[in-house]
């Protein structure tokens, strides 16, 4: 099955297809035949979950779990919040914003893999919140607004659009004179690689002057094979630059060598980490969600100093005023008027001049 759209029709999204490729406990089982949601993932993702070991960190983000109708910290109508869709401004139901020079367009709520994890589980998974995702309205705004210099296409998953839903939205896109750079959010090259095919690569390729950018999500580095390999360098290839958005997940990358090991293994296969995001409290997940703090640990127990500066992403909570960083920040340990006393990865201090402003 090397073809995408086969891939996709034979998603692994029913219990018996899901039995035919691990086994499955009594607990998935229940929450497979009692909750109301969409799941499932490509027979490709699929392959790479542990048929006998409940806790793989890829079953944990693809078959649902009871722990999903628990909600004690999670808030209702979350997505709503985040993406300011209630407040002054009017906008089409598919552009969300939280900025002034960008926005984030929805132009699906179909994914190649339904993560339990994600944050617009109410939209994407539960179906509880309902949007209009109209291309041509939300092109139309985004012409309209000449301060919108940074477009990002999301979804749902974008790269799950036919090659010429695609094409037409960066030659729509490409059109409008304010539009500096256009920028897509797709599990695809971890989840179904097989997507970047040769048809989509000529799209990406014929529009180097409006740099594409795509930022993908890869939680743990069992999730990286051969082929992500192959579909960065491909993505690469046509000029597209790949980043990491990452979620901190409890039990799944919330230790210090899963979070070290996972950063590293997307620099090998040349996918820059570009953010880790704090997992947002959206309702049904709270069992993912770790303290605030555990992140900025992670950070500095397993990255700073003990990798390349080019494995380190950003951690960040992301709220409905934008994203907020949470580094750690432990490195200026005093000041005064000669010097600042700095403090390095392993605990140990130096000093450096005090340089005044003349
Ligand atoms: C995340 C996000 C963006 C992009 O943020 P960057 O920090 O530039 O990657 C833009 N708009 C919305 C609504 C977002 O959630
Ligand atoms: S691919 Fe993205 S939008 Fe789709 S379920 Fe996963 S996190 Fe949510």
């Amino acid at each position: 099955m090397e073809d995408w759209v086969q891939q996709l029709q034979n998603s692994v999204n029913t219990l018996d297809r899901l039995k035919a490729v691990v086994n499955v406990t009594s607990e998935e089982e229940e929450a497979i035949t009692t909750l109301n949601t969409k799941w499932g993932t490509t027979p490709y993702f699929a392959s790479l979950m542990d048929p006998d070991t409940p806790d793989c960190p890829i079953r944990k983000q693809v078959i649902p779990s009871m722990k999903e109708t628990e909600n004690r910290y999670g808030m209702p109508n979350y997505l709503i919040w985040e993406e300011n869709r209630d407040t002054g401004e009017i906008r089409p139901d598919c552009i969300a914003r939280q900025y002034h020079d960008r926005i984030a367009f929805t132009v699906t709520d179909i994914c190649a893999t339904y993560c339990r994890h994600c944050f617009r589980k109410e939209l994407v998974l539960d179906r509880k919140i309902k949007l209009r995702f109209d291309l041509e309205e939300g092109i139309a705004w985004i012409r309209e607004h000449e301060e919108i210099r940074d477009v990002l296409i999301t979804g749902g998953d974008p790269f799950i659009l036919s090659d010429q839903k695609i094409e037409y939205l960066i030659r729509k896109l490409r059109e409008i004179s304010h539009i500096e750079m256009i920028r897509f959010g797709t599990r695809t090259p971890i989840v179904l690689p097989h997507r970047i095919t040769d048809g989509l690569k000529k799209i990406l390729n014929s529009y180097h002057q409006v740099p594409i950018w795509v930022n993908t999500q890869c939680n743990h580095p069992k999730e990286i094979t051969e082929k992500t390999a192959r579909a960065v360098f491909d993505l690469l290839s046509c000029g597209v630059n790949v980043g990491n958005q990452a979620v901190l997940l409890k039990g799944i990358n919330d230790n210090v060598e899963t979070f070290r090991k996972l950063h590293q293994k997307l620099l090998a296969v040349r996918i820059r980490p570009y953010y880790v995001f704090y997992c947002e409290p959206a309702p049904g997940i709270d069992h993912f969600r770790t303290p605030i703090e555990k992140g900025s640990e992670l950070i500095r127990d397993a990255l700073r100093g003990h990798t390349t500066g080019l494995a380190q992403p950003m951690y960040v909570i992301a709220t409905n005023i934008g994203k907020i960083p949470l580094m750690p920040d432990y490195y200026i340990m005093e000041k005064n008027e000669k010097e600042y006393i700095l403090k390095n990865y392993q605990g140990i201090y130096t000093t450096w001049p005090n340089m005044p402003e003349s």
